[in-house]
């Protein structure tokens, strides 16, 4: 996109200049009033509404246990089942299997899911991760802090 007042490709703003409507990039934007679409500030709004709900927001990951290879070759040992054979149950090539025993390959999560029920054992946790990354979000290329800093500047 380019701005129409400089010609700068760049991420742009709808912006009021003198009476006139322009597509123009954030430098050029201060020249005039900007005027936030209405996706903009549904966006923002939902972000404030999302910090009002969860003030400490935690995001969660589904991780592999670290011990998933011991976990898997004494589950597989207990049952006297082959790599050879649990390649076929599960449809996967022995060589991988092998190679996540041996604690060389971590297995995806399908793949973890599939072992997780055919031995009957867990290999997934979840994690819980804090998000410190609030204030840094964007909204159409641009942070809620920068639209704040240029309402404050005309
Ligand atoms: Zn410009």
């Amino acid at each position: 996109m380019q701005c129409e007042m400089c010609g700068k490709e760049s991420s742009l703003v709808q912006a009021n200049v003198e009476g006139a409507v322009m597509s123009v990039c954030s430098e050029c934007a201060r020249f005039g009033a900007v005027l936030e679409t209405p996706q903009r500030i549904i966006a923002a709004k939902e972000k404030v509404k999302r910090m009002q709900e969860k003030p400490e927001e935690e995001e969660e990951v589904i991780l592999v246990k670290k011990n998933y290879a011991s976990l898997i070759k004494h589950a597989r040992e207990k049952r006297e089942i082959k790599h050879e054979d649990l390649g076929k149950a599960l449809a996967e090539k022995v060589s991988l299997l092998q190679a996540i025993e041996a604690g060389n390959k971590e297995p995806n999560f399908d793949l973890a899911k599939k072992l997780e029920r055919f031995f009957d054992i867990h290999l997934l946790e979840t994690v819980k991760l804090e998000n410190k990354h609030h204030s840094n979000e964007s909204v159409g290329g641009m942070t809620i802090a920068d639209i704040m800093k240029k309402k404050l500047k005309k």
